[in-house]
């Protein structure tokens, strides 16, 4: 049986005030859940977030990782960095890295490779663009991606890979992929690893799903076979409502 995850994504928001806020209330609403939690913050929140949290059912991730181990390339955060300050869970490939930053699959298997030398757990972003969906090259797409950033990785690398499908056209948008076709793509998510890996091996694989997931359509979405919860970006700013998603599993 899979553990479902809803896992936060602030993105390049909250300074340190508003995510002391934040936890202050988070904290203390917090439900019995059976999901794991997780917050993926800014760098600058990490530690003092990882440290409000640490008796709490609440883990705080990071949003990127440089793929060097360490060198001269200013401004940027290793892996060795974060682990130094507790965190183990790193948040790789967001469509927003991939847009926005010129992370192309080759950067982001460097960042995996990295990352899981370092002993990170990984949670890997793929999903396709409006224009491949409407070509219909959405599944050829997202194969892609899994092909060419993980397909490299033993078999034992797999523990420490959570997946998040976010289809880009429903990130931050406010249209949902809608729950068929969130679960058409894990399943065939879930087969594509199955044909390379085995079976067994795709069982256990976490696939979360991301892209305007909010109170009202988490449960249906999480009641989806192949869905094991959510990347929550915009609706996991405010507590009550990040807090209705977690019940919502
Ligand atoms: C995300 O940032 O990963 C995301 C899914 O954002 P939103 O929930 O706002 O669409």
């Amino acid at each position: 049986m899979r553990k479902k995850i809803i896992a936060a994504n602030w993105k390049m928001y909250k300074d340190l005030a508003e995510a002391n806020d934040f936890f202050t209330f988070f904290i203390d609403k917090l439900p019995k859940t059976k999901a794991e939690v997780k917050i993926g913050t800014s760098y600058t929140n990490l530690w003092h977030a990882f440290e409000t949290t640490r008796n709490y059912p609440i883990e705080i991730v990071a949003q990127n990782l440089h793929q060097e181990e360490k060198g001269a390339y200013t401004g940027e955060v290793s892996a060795s960095m974060l682990k130094s300050i507790g965190i183990e869970t790193v948040i790789i490939g967001h469509s927003e890295r991939r847009e926005y930053f010129g992370e192309s699959d080759h950067i982001l298997k460097q960042k995996v490779t990295t990352a899981l030398k370092n002993n990170l757990n990984i949670i890997f972003c793929i999903g396709e663009k409006l224009s491949d969906r409407k070509a219909n090259n959405h599944f050829d797409l997202v194969k892609s991606q899994l092909k060419n950033a993980l397909f490299d990785l033993n078999k034992k690398d797999w523990k420490h890979i959570v997946l998040a499908y976010e289809p880009v056209w429903a990130i931050g948008t406010g249209e949902t992929a809608s729950p068929e076709q969130a679960q058409e793509m894990h399943l065939f998510i879930r087969n594509t690893i199955a044909g390379k890996y085995g079976n067994e091996l795709a069982e256990n694989v976490r696939i979360l799903y991301g892209g305007s997931v909010k109170p009202d359509n988490a449960g249906t979405l999480f009641s989806q076979p192949d869905i094991d919860g959510g990347l929550v970006g915009g609706a996991s700013l405010e507590v009550d409502s990040f807090i209705e998603i977690i019940k919502a599993v």
